[in-house]
């Protein structure tokens, strides 16, 4: 299971293996770029290709080492569940023992961990002392910190500590969606690597493993995912169409081709989907923004191919301001998450502000 195995982003995954080739890899990189597009899958190939003992400057998957760094994967039920009960817990139990993983002694992770999925002044302070002691193996250790742009200002803080002057053979990947939330000191001591979503044709080579689906659904779902594999191989397509069916009338209302009354009958609909968060539906408008934008210009690929007609009617009510404007409030939405917020009533707000904004145009 070498380098090779990687879908996407090949300059990327060229360069890491090149570095490594001739023993100069950056103490500190930034993995940085979507979810789902494989940068924590290339954290743990790079771990592995450290201490293969059967490949040089590439892994083999199958030896004892490979197998245990492997095996640290976040997106396992195992893990998945393990992070739901530290939700339960009081945080000051969380704080008393630090999230971090490791099956391998010289490959740990640091996750976002609690309710708000934070990275903590605790799992810091127990990097900075885990980067003291010496690699156990030939290969030298590699620190994960997962979604490092979620590590609050006082963690963030400590952490440059351990960055500023890093310790001998040891590496530390940090992966962030974006680069820009993490804070300046942070940033400009790591190596960024920007990650891009896959093109048509690498999605293609994951959709085809969805032998749960039928050829159309499949040809669909590469647009749906929107260049992330990792969306591909999970995404619910029966509870996507069902989503999607209530952001269209969410547009259809904010683009006044259906009154406010007829909206009702959605956002009530969205508020009872409790198990969805705020971030798919957030997700799920951005690619319909984005299919009204591309359909407007004429330019692009679609995420939603299948309503490519429905979609043309809609585009033509909106200008790029429009949309621009109405992706600002869908990051603000984002922010707002954590917060718990009503989705009912944030979504029909969105809908009023986006009607006002079309008659103001
Ligand atoms: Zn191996």
């Amino acid at each position: 299971m070498p380098f090779s195995d990687f879908i996407g982003n090949r300059r990327i995954v060229d360069s890491i293996q090149r570095m490594l080739a001739e023993d100069r890899l950056p103490q500190t990189l930034l993995f940085a770029g979507p979810s789902g597009v494989g940068k924590a899958t290339l954290v743990r190939y790079l771990a592995a290709a450290k201490h293969c003992t059967q490949a040089e400057a590439d892994f083999c998957g199958k030896c004892g080492d490979c197998l245990r760094i492997l095996a640290l994967d976040l997106s396992k039920d195992e893990y998945v569940k393990e992070h739901e009960e530290r939700v339960k817990l009081p945080a000051a139990k969380r704080g008393e023992n630090p999230l971090i993983l490791s099956t391998h002694s010289d490959f740990l992770i640091f996750p976002p961990d609690g309710p708000l999925r934070m990275i903590g002044i605790e799992q810091a302070r127990q990097l900075n002392k885990a980067a003291q002691y010496a690699a156990s193996t030939q290969g030298g250790r590699l620190f994960h910190i997962d979604h490092a742009d979620r590590a609050n200002d006082e963690a963030a803080n400590s952490l440059l500590k351990t960055l500023e002057e890093p310790a001998p053979r040891l590496t530390i990947v940090l992966t962030a969606e974006n680069a820009y939330e993490l804070l300046p000191t942070i940033r400009s001591r790591t190596v960024p690597f920007h990650f891009s979503p896959l093109t048509t044709e690498e999605m293609a080579a994951f959709v085809e493993q969805r032998s749960d689906l039928s050829a159309d659904e499949r040809k669909a779902l590469a647009g749906w995912a929107q260049g992330s594999p990792g969306r591909a191989l999970s995404l619910d397509v029966d509870a996507y169409l069902a989503r999607r069916e209530h952001l269209l009338a969410l547009l259809d209302t904010a683009l006044g081709q259906a009154s406010f009354a007829e909206l009702i009958a959605h956002t009530d609909a969205i508020g009872r989907r409790q198990q969805e968060k705020i971030s798919i539906l957030v997700e799920t408008l951005h690619g319909l923004l984005s299919d009204l934008l591309h359909l407007r210009l004429g330019s692009g690929r679609l995420v939603n191919v299948d309503i490519r007609e429905e979609l043309r009617e809609l585009s033509e009510r909106v200008n790029f301001e429009w949309v621009e404007k109405a992706a600002r409030d869908l990051d603000e939405l984002q922010r707002l998450e954590r917060r718990n917020i009503q989705r009912q009533i944030a979504v029909e707000a969105l809908a009023i502000n986006w009607r006002q904004r079309l008659t103001l145009s």
